[in-house]
């Protein structure tokens, strides 16, 4: 079945065509800096290694996008891109979505009763679907959430230690986030060991400009690092990961940031920027470090403790633990990230692989742990789009 995965956020919208059974992209494309002055597109058509690029009107947005993009899928030149279904990413499916959803009125009201937990991307997200519904009236469109994945942690996982009735009343409590990556890995680690998905037990970790690890017990998530927005846990890009909620007190009262200068500090100044004063990429402070540059060795020193630590600790959510994996743009392709990780966390009964380990990722699957390592570690390329179009299809099948 052919699926048309839409990632709808404010100012971007991404799609791809992706064939489910074989999980080939046929097309995939992005629509950026929409709403702007000069908002752009980028389509390709991947199995015909066709492409076309220009620009919108000053000021198109998501109205405009979607409707070139039904445009394109019409062409005749692009007959190879049938689409039978929509499957979109939803960021916040609170507790009411424990996996993906049919889009219908009842569905759309849920996903706007989960808009105050995730603001800044539910909002995004429902408008996609909406214009979507707009223009493929004839397609069944499903809701596939990054928090389900996780809906099977326990109290004792989800639960802040911080009054009940903020969890009964407001929902405050931890969701986890980048399900359709950890489930994708999670499937295909069991693939690679070779063992059934309820006896696989590993821990995942996502390293993209948003960062997350989770702990999979028999193929189940039992417990991740981020919590009710994906703020929480490992240090990112821009993101600063765990801290002392004191902090937040400490730079409104005494420093008189107001929220909305907290909250971009935490969001958007640090991590990895934060620390190095530099960037917030992996490729430039790899090299900047390589450069002497001294703060840029303390971000990735301090990302790298961290991640261990993170992973240690996940480790105690569970009884027995058979590999890690890592995935997303640093996991899959920064070897000095995975193997300062491995190296800490030898404790484990990992025994890395140096040499696999430099010649691992580059779009493929590998061990990067030597033959007799108790514990394995993987390297597995994510595919969140095709994650999100199997569970289309498959949702639409049942
Ligand atoms: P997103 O979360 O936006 O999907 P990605 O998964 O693409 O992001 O990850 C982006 C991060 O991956 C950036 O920090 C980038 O520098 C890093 N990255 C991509 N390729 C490499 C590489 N070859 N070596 C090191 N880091 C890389």
């Amino acid at each position: 079945m052919n699926v048309l995965v839409i990632n709808c956020g404010s100012s971007s919208l991404k799609f791809s065509v992706v064939e489910t059974e074989s999980g080939k992209d046929l097309a995939k494309g992005l629509f950026d800096r929409l709403g702007s002055k000069t908002p752009g597109y980028k389509l390709k058509n991947v199995e015909r290694s066709t492409e076309a690029e220009g620009s919108l009107g000053e000021g198109e947005a998501h109205e405009q996008a979607l409707d070139l993009l039904a445009r394109f899928l019409n062409q005749p030149e692009n007959d190879n891109l049938v689409v039978t279904a929509v499957g979109h990413r939803m960021v916040h499916g609170g507790e009411k979505f424990t996996g993906a959803a049919l889009i219908n009125d009842e569905t759309l009201a849920a996903v706007e009763s989960c808009s105050a937990l995730a603001p800044l991307h539910n909002p995004s997200n429902l408008l996609g679907v909406r214009k979507s519904l707009e223009h493929f009236t004839d397609l069944p469109q499903v809701a596939v959430f990054d928090t389900a994945f996780h809906q099977t942690l326990s109290k004792e996982a989800y639960l802040y230690p911080i009054p009940l009735e903020l969890y009964r009343e407001h929902g405050i409590r931890r969701y986890g986030f980048h399900g359709s990556s950890h489930k994708y890995v999670t499937s295909e680690a069991a693939r690679i060991l070779g063992k059934p998905l309820a006896e696989t037990n590993i821990i995942t970790i996502h390293l993209g400009n948003g960062c997350s690890a989770a702990a999979i017990e028999n193929g189940r998530s039992v417990d991740t690092t981020m919590g009710l927005t994906p703020l929480e846990g490992l240090v990112m890009g821009t993101r600063s990961g765990d801290l002392d909620p004191g902090i937040i007190f400490h730079l409104y009262r005494s420093l008189g940031m107001s929220m909305e200068e907290i909250d971009a500090t935490l969001n958007k100044k640090s991590g990895l920027l934060g620390l190095s004063e530099l960037s917030n990429d992996m490729r430039e402070l790899r090299q900047a470090a390589a450069d002497g540059n001294e703060n840029a060795k303390l971000a990735l020193a301090v990302f790298e403790r961290r991640l261990a630590k993170s992973v240690a600790s996940l480790r105690a959510s569970m009884s027995k633990l058979d590999a890690i994996v890592f995935t997303g743009g640093i996991g899959e392709n920064d070897a000095v990230t995975r193997s300062a990780a491995l190296r800490q966390l030898a404790f484990l009964g990992i025994e890395m692989d140096a040499d696999a380990n430099q010649s691992a990722g580059r779009g493929k699957n590998g061990f990067i742990s030597t033959e007799s390592s108790k514990v394995k570690a993987i390297v597995i390329p994510t595919n969140e789009e095709l994650m999100i179009a199997r569970e289309t299809a498959q949702h639409i099948a049942d």
